[in-house]
């Protein structure tokens, strides 16, 4: 996901890009392609770059652990400036040397790819953990036999 910037003039333009999620180091949950739709804007002093992508992954169901297909998005902007007194402390904000041509996204889509993996994963909103799951099995309390001593202790002095 690379865009030559040498030669370009100001104004908009917009890329799309397929690559293989194992391509951009995406791990085992994302087998398919990534899609990137990029609007780029060229104005004198820098580049904006909006990026929506998608991936489709496979996870566990937190609730019922049965694997389940579900699609990651993201969007987000990133800004290329041959400036140095922006704000070098943003994450998105990237400095570009003279000698630069080329603005390369792989490393960003894969970030905010994984940033949007959802914290809870459920197969479905209202997954519910399956009864085979749910069954604890009764075990009888054991004591601990350095404590059987302690405890006859107490017990001789309550009496
Ligand atoms: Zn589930």
């Amino acid at each position: 996901m690379k865009i030559n910037i040498s030669g370009l003039s100001e104004g908009v333009l917009v890329y799309d890009f397929v690559k293989p999620a194992i391509e951009l180091g995406l791990d085992q949950n994302f087998s398919g392609k990534v899609h990137a739709h990029v609007t780029l804007e060229k104005s004198i002093h820098q580049i904006t770059v909006v990026v929506n992508a998608s991936v489709k992954g496979v996870f566990i169901c937190d609730r019922c652990i049965e694997e389940f297909e579900e699609e990651v998005k993201t969007s987000f902007t990133s800004i290329y400036t041959w400036n140095n007194d922006g704000e070098p402390n943003d994450d998105d904000f990237y400095i570009l040397r003279k000698e630069d041509n080329i603005i390369d996204l792989d490393g960003s889509v894969k970030e905010y790819l994984l940033l949007s993996i959802p914290l809870k994963l459920l197969c479905k909103q209202n997954c519910e953990i399956p009864d085979s799951l749910n069954i604890v099995p009764e075990v009888e309390p054991v004591v601990d036999p350095r404590w059987k001593k302690l405890q006859e202790l107490l017990r001789t002095e309550k009496n």
